[in-house]
């Protein structure tokens, strides 16, 4: 499951991040998810789970802020939502190549238990 790759990649981060902030426990931690970053965030709250409970440390919540893709289109110059993971422009119809956000993978922030 690949969901369980990022979720430990995640929380290499989030440590890393927590040691530079003076090494509290993490509490709960914030990402940013696009619609096109190939995730499913069921499986990404299991895998969530999973890593963050191997070693019987204190419950992390997990929040998810879904982003939705949206794409541009060089002839119209409009940027628009793609809908299904299309980026088929809604008034000529050309397939746009030009994701501007929708593969986010991102941590967000933190929050420590002091
Ligand atoms: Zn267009």
């Amino acid at each position: 499951m690949h969901e369980l790759a990022l979720m430990e990649a995640l929380r290499e981060r989030a440590l890393e991040q927590a040691e530079r902030h003076g090494g509290g426990t993490i509490r709960a931690i914030t990402m940013r998810v696009g619609s096109l970053a190939g995730v499913e965030l069921e499986a990404l709250e299991l895998a969530f789970a999973v890593v963050m409970e191997r070693e019987g440390a204190a419950p992390v919540r997990l929040r998810i802020e879904p982003v939705a893709a949206r794409c541009y289109c060089h002839r119209c110059a409009l940027d628009f939502l793609a809908t299904d993971g299309c980026c088929e422009c809604p008034d000529c119809g050309h397939i746009s190549r030009d994701l501007l956000q929708g593969r986010e993978l991102d941590l967000v922030s933190l929050e420590l238990d002091e």
